[in-house]
């Protein structure tokens, strides 16, 4: 079955006439899609025959909200999503001043494996496509009335992992073909899928980049990311600055303060080392709980400690508000085994 709603105009076009329709069919399509339409029936200046034909070949990807979870504490927001064959993904709706951003899954579930994380705990069971991503976002701005300006892609799964759905949807997302949410307003999170790295900065995009990096040396890294044991961090900075030489932009550096595994002075010191002189930021996020990780976060004291130190290497830090924690909804906290008597 096609998947018309991960196309742009010119690929929807070429699809329909190549199947014998008119040029001009393709606009009215497109109208439908931008419409939220959830049944080619509901195209109704359509002929039959073309509609017959979509129903037969094609199908309209969607992310229904099946659950909505409202934060008390603040006004995160937190979706269970339904995709077309009955698999689940969760995404989340942040409130900030400058407009709402949505975090999305790119996968249902995660293959990389890292120790806090409740995704990585969950399994895999596959990649989204674009128009998957895109209908989150959609679905999200339908329930909250407004439009969303921003996006991360910092959900559930790897996005570099699913590499060629989330380039296209990039592309999509940003022109008016879709949404028109400006790439400078996109932020792609990575474990560290060095070649991925290189591929994407070679693409020049103006999306953001978030490297999740949690520890300073291999050692450390490979303890709680199995991802380093293939591309060690040597690998990874060099792929950085190559990103960083190529776009000219700054990257993040996502850093979860575990007590006692990754927030001593010691180790401030060895990541402003490895970081110096990069155009970087450190986002520093006390974990976040996971049911069986086993971690704690960092206290008040060793964040600021942690702070300081990097600061006074001239490492540009913060440490992130943590929104959402009544509902489950903050970084690592996102995962795909619902049925199991939570839903
Ligand atoms: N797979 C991508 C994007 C999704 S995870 C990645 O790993 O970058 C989004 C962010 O949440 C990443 O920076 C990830 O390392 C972080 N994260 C995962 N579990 C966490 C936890 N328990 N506490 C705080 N941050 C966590
Ligand atoms: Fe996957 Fe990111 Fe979670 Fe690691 S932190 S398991 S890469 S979603």
């Amino acid at each position: 079955m096609t998947d018309i709603k991960s196309m742009n105009l010119a690929e929807l076009t070429d699809y329909l006439t190549e199947n014998g329709f008119e040029k001009f069919r393709s606009k009215q399509v497109l109208s439908w899609l931008k419409q939220d339409a959830g049944d080619f029936d509901d195209m109704t200046n359509l002929p039959q025959k073309l509609r017959s034909f979509l129903k037969e070949n094609a199908y309209l990807a969607c992310a229904d909200i099946v659950r909505v979870q409202r934060s008390k504490l603040d006004d995160t927001v937190k979706y269970l999503f339904r995709l077309y064959d009955g698999e689940y993904v969760e995404g989340v709706l942040m409130h900030y001043h400058h407009g709402k951003t949505i975090c999305i899954s790119s996968q249902v579930g995660c293959k990389m494996g890292c120790t806090f994380c409740a995704t990585g705990k969950s399994g895999f069971s596959r990649s989204l496509t674009a128009s998957e991503m895109i209908a989150q976002i959609r679905s999200a701005e339908i329930d909250c009335g407004e439009r969303i300006s921003n996006v991360v892609l910092m959900g559930m799964g790897e996005p570099f992992d699913n590499y060629d759905h989330v380039i296209r949807f990039l592309k999509l997302v940003s022109s008016e073909d879709s949404l028109h949410i400006g790439m400078r307003h996109i932020t792609i999170s990575t474990c560290g899928i060095v070649p991925r790295i290189r591929d994407f900065a070679d693409l020049g995009l103006q999306c953001g980049l978030s490297v999740s990096l949690h520890a300073p040396t291999d050692e450390a890294r490979s303890r709680t990311m199995p991802v380093n044991r293939r591309y060690p961090i040597a690998q990874l900075m060099e792929a950085v600055r190559y990103y960083i030489k190529k776009t000219n932009r700054r990257v993040t550096f996502e850093y979860a303060l575990i007590d006692a595994e990754n927030d001593s002075d010691e180790t401030a010191r060895q990541l402003a080392g490895l970081l110096k002189g990069l155009l970087c930021h450190v986002n520093l996020i006390p974990v976040n709980n996971v049911t069986g990780a086993g971690y704690r976060k960092s206290s008040i004291k060793r964040q600021q400690a942690f702070v300081n130190i990097l600061s006074a290497y001239g490492i540009n830090a913060t440490v992130r508000r943590t929104l959402g924690s009544d509902i489950d909804a903050s970084c690592g906290q996102l995962k795909r085994n619902f049925m199991k008597g939570d839903e």
